[in-house]
């Protein structure tokens, strides 16, 4: 096993978010009725002509500046040609020798170091209608017939499964960022075949590769890979050999299985679309796009650290989600210690929204309720432990900690008196606790203190407890 490296390569498939169809005027929405967002162009009527949507080049042309990529001057497309039922031109118009972008690349964090992955390509081409097999028919719905695509080829720099999570999980964070595609695996606004070989170690040259489909989330890809790596490892070394097809992934047994072998590019005929002449697209879009770009997950990252003295992982966990980055900012300008929101948004606020299935922007917590809680904390008018169950309630009941605190009674007690009562019971139901603290151990004391918290609800101030527990075992109040 360890003889042997890994080679994969990913081809991501993304539906861009424009309104109506890339080379005519239907809706994109998802979810219609089959075969409601349809017109001859869209389904391949002899004489219909495609005009092309600037809206969709623009989300094209910011997800290549955000890919690193050099954005070529003219872009052309082209016609892919094959048979099959759901296209219904019997050709895909998209773009062979003149892509919107090449030379790209997509910085990883792995193991806390950085490692950029090759964009080889970011192409514009339309998505095929959708088939649907029942007992005895199929059935085509053109819906999804002419929908922007864009294609983004990495080269074959990623040398684990891992990392090809990784990238894929950088990726849909950078096309979040710029508000480009849902990026929705399920529902296949996201899609990913991905490509793997392997080599023995220092040998140059690539291995025979395998590309799969077929997966419904990342973890999916990153389990496929893992068989079809191993697969590969075994059968090349019980001297056996790779051939070049594609194959699917079966999520229920974990397993990648023949599904035809490849074709060749030259298998598609490709030529030049002449219904859509050559694109002057550096002077007609790059400029306005340019100006629209935002603060990028790779930027945000390092300014985070410098700003507010968050380490790197701190910081890039908390940009990789554009929403909660956000939110993060919003708590910054209102309570200074930037490492405290952190912990919070990313502790038992994130521990919260996993449980529940919630992101940032659907979590019923405004942020000067998060920073108003933070106060009470450092004026010592609720204990960190208190502060724990009162995130939560403010997050189901929606109201404001400082409210809650007041309603429930939550004030911490630092009333000498009262801890003190505690303190007195504390000791004469524990005498064989206060025994042991007598005899030595100084960690008996922690016991006690336990005890006088949970007597008092949580509510007295620790600090306080320790002191007048040491102050009286030692015979000295
Ligand atoms: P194809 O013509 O089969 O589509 P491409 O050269 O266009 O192949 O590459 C498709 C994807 O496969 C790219 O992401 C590329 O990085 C990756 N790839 C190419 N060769 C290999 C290989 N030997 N092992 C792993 N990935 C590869
Ligand atoms: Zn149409
Ligand atoms: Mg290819």
């Amino acid at each position: 096993m360890t003889d042997y490296e890994i080679v994969i390569g990913l081809e991501v498939h993304l539906q861009l978010k424009t309104k109506s169809k890339v080379f005519c005027g239907c809706s994109t929405a998802f979810g219609a009725p089959p075969n409601t967002h349809v017109c001859p162009v869209c389904l391949g009527f002899p004489g219909s002509l495609p005009v092309l949507n600037r809206d969709a080049l623009k989300l094209g042309a910011k997800t290549a500046i955000a890919l690193n990529c050099r954005v070529e001057e003219e872009i052309k497309f082209d016609r892919k040609n094959y048979f099959y039922p759901d296209l219904p031109k019997a050709y895909q118009i998209s773009q062979f020798s003149q892509p919107l972008s090449r030379h790209g690349y997509l910085q990883i964090l792995f193991d806390g170091k950085e490692k950029r992955i090759g964009i080889t390509r970011v192409h514009l081409e339309e998505d095929t209608g959708k088939l649907f097999h029942t007992q005895d028919a199929s059935l085509i719905d053109f819906n999804r017939s002419g929908t922007p695509l864009l294609e983004i080829v990495s080269e074959p720099d990623m040398s684990s499964p891992e990392e090809a999570y990784l990238y894929l999980t950088a990726l849909k964070s950078i096309l979040e960022y710029i508000d480009v595609s849902d990026c929705n695996m399920e529902e296949g606004s996201l899609r990913c075949d991905a490509n793997v070989s392997v080599r023995k170690k220092g040998v140059k040259e690539l291995g025979v590769k395998t590309e799969i489909k077929n997966m419904n989330s990342f973890k999916a890809v990153k389990a496929a890979l893992e068989y079809e790596a191993e697969r590969q490892i075994e059968t090349i070394g019980s001297g056996g050999k790779i051939t070049q097809e594609t194959r699917l992934f079966d999520s229920a047994r974990g397993v990648t299985e023949p599904m035809r072998s490849k074709e060749e590019s030259h298998d598609y005929r490709y030529f030049p679309e002449p219904d859509l002449t050559p694109f002057d697209f550096a002077k007609n879009i790059l400029e306005d796009v340019k100006n629209e770009m935002p603060e990028l997950p790779g930027p945000k990252r390092k300014r985070f650290m410098s700003n507010y003295g968050l380490s790197d992982y701190d910081a890039a966990v908390l940009v990789s989600d554009k929403a909660m980055a956000d939110y993060f900012e919003k708590c910054a300008s209102l309570y200074r210690n930037s490492k405290i929101i952190a912990n919070w948004i990313m502790g038992d606020i994130s521990a919260y929204m996993k449980e529940h299935g919630l992101t940032i922007d659907r979590l019923n917590l405004k942020s000067e309720y998060l920073t108003g809680m933070l106060d009470m904390i450092d004026k010592g008018v609720i204990s960190g432990k208190i502060a724990k169950s009162l995130l939560i309630d403010s997050i189901q009941t929606g109201k404001d900690p400082i409210l809650l605190v007041k309603e429930k009674g939550l004030e911490q007690i630092t009333d000498a008196g009262q801890i003190d009562q505690a303190v007195d019971q504390v000791i004469k139901e524990n005498q064989k606790i206060v025994g042991d603290f007598i005899s030595g151990k100084q960690n008996a004391v922690m016991a006690l203190v336990g005890k006088v918290m949970t007597k008092t609800k949580g509510k007295a101030n620790p600090r306080k407890v320790i002191e007048m527990l040491k102050k009286r075992l030692k015979g000295e109040a």
